[in-house]
């Protein structure tokens, strides 16, 4: 639908100048408006007025005067509001969580439920979620930050325009739409909440405040395969420090590439998926882990490979391989050569790193040197830290809105 302004709101000009500036600010926390001027290529009469409307509306505050050089006048830093943030909530195959980010990039506020979603239908999970929600929006007015938006991530394909998950597997959800659902997570807020996928979420985080986000001294991770592994295995491709989604927004999808032809059935109806080696119920099995027990399965495979039982090591090792074969051909196929991991393959590193490195050294070597393999330092927060951080941009995008 083209984007026509309504009369008396902000015209086109103003809104590309507009993004400009707060996107100067954002890149360059502190810029002056002579700084942003000089970078922006606008007049410096035409940034003080932009800014002064980002402050009445709150998007922006000024911080610590700073000098342009030694003999320049001294300007007034500015930066992005930490007193406004967007709300993240995940749902998960076993577990809820919500996250609260302000606009300076911390994670204030982050709370996980353990959960077994499987089969689990949304009018079941949502009223938890919203209780959740509530609980993570008062802790943010505690600390004086007003939420503005919000995105649900999940772990399946959407369709983010119509707010629909078309599949979630390991969820048994299919063609959910969730328009009505959304806004209950954030009711006041004026930007909404929107609905990305999990793994998607989890590559931006490693983008921004990740591996991706040292480019300035390396740009080794500017171009990345991320691989999430939670009960399912899902991807997100980086090229060009940009998330590659593809046409439909389904690009990435590592889980479901086939890595063995007479492979087990896979929980999306294919055969020899990775995520049928690699996700978490396929690694617990191989490793002898009772899947009924209600002990933590995670906490017993990590006591299991730390006390050297063969069966554990070799179940995490083939993990790694099939990985490998995976990373491998995508790697290929997108020309990248870099890889992050993330979720359980972060918290199995010490067994799965080398199994994944001869892999990849198998079946193609010299493609992914090994400093390139990483694993994500951002734990089980990296897909709520992406979902909120998006969020966070779509406002900054659509900020015009806020201007009378
Ligand atoms: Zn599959």
């Amino acid at each position: 639908m083209p984007d026509t302004p309504s009369p008396g709101r902000v015209g086109d000009v103003r809104r590309q100048n507009l993004a400009l500036v707060l996107a100067g600010i954002q890149g360059n926390g502190g810029a002056t408006r002579a700084q942003l001027a000089a970078e922006s290529g606008l007049t410096k009469a035409s940034v003080s007025s932009i800014v002064a409307d980002l402050l009445e509306c709150g998007l922006v505050r000024e911080a610590s005067v700073t000098r342009d050089g030694e003999r320049g006048r001294p300007g007034t830093g500015l930066v992005l509001n930490p007193a406004r943030g967007a709300l993240a909530a995940e749902i998960n195959v076993d577990y809820l969580a919500v996250g609260v980010l302000d606009f300076s990039g911390d994670l204030l506020f982050h709370e996980t439920v353990e959960r077994h979603n499987r089969a689990s239908q949304p009018a079941d999970i949502l009223p938890i979620l919203v209780a959740m929600a509530r609980r993570a929006a008062i802790e943010a007015a505690g600390t004086g930050v007003e939420l503005l938006g919000g995105e649900l991530t999940v772990p399946g394909l959407v369709e983010t325009e119509h707010n629909v998950v078309l599949a979630a597997p390991n969820l048994g959800w299919a063609d959910v739409e969730l328009s009505e659902e959304l806004p209950t997570l954030l009711p006041d807020a004026p930007f909404g909440v929107s609905l990305s996928n999990e793994a998607n979420s989890a590559a931006l985080a490693e983008l921004w405040f990740g591996h991706g986000a040292d480019h300035g001294k390396s740009d080794r991770f500017r171009d990345f395969l991320y691989v999430s592994g939670e009960v399912g295995v899902g991807g997100g491709l980086v090229i060009a420090s940009q998330l590659f989604a593809g046409p439909q927004g389904h690009a990435g999808e590592v889980g479901h590439v086939v890595v063995h032809p007479d492979g087990p059935l896979c929980a999306c109806g294919g055969r020899g998926c990775l995520e049928t080696f690699a996700g978490q119920d396929a690694i617990y099995s191989a490793a002898g882990i009772d899947l009924d027990s209600t002990a933590q399965h995670m906490a017993q495979l990590l006591s299991h490979a730390r006390d050297g039982d063969e069966r554990a090591i070799s179940a995490v090792e083939q993990a790694g391989r099939y990985l490998g074969i995976a990373v491998a051909s995508t790697a290929r196929v997108a020309n990248i050569s870099a890889v992050v991991l993330g979720g359980h393959f972060a918290a199995l590193e010490e067994w799965i790193a080398p199994a994944l490195r001869r892999s990849l050294g198998h079946h193609a070597p010299g493609l992914i040197p090994e400093g390139n393999v990483a694993f994500s330092e951002l734990g089980q927060t990296g897909a709520l830290i992406g979902a909120a951080a998006t969020s966070v941009r779509r406002i900054l995008g659509q900020a015009y809105e806020l201007i009378p």
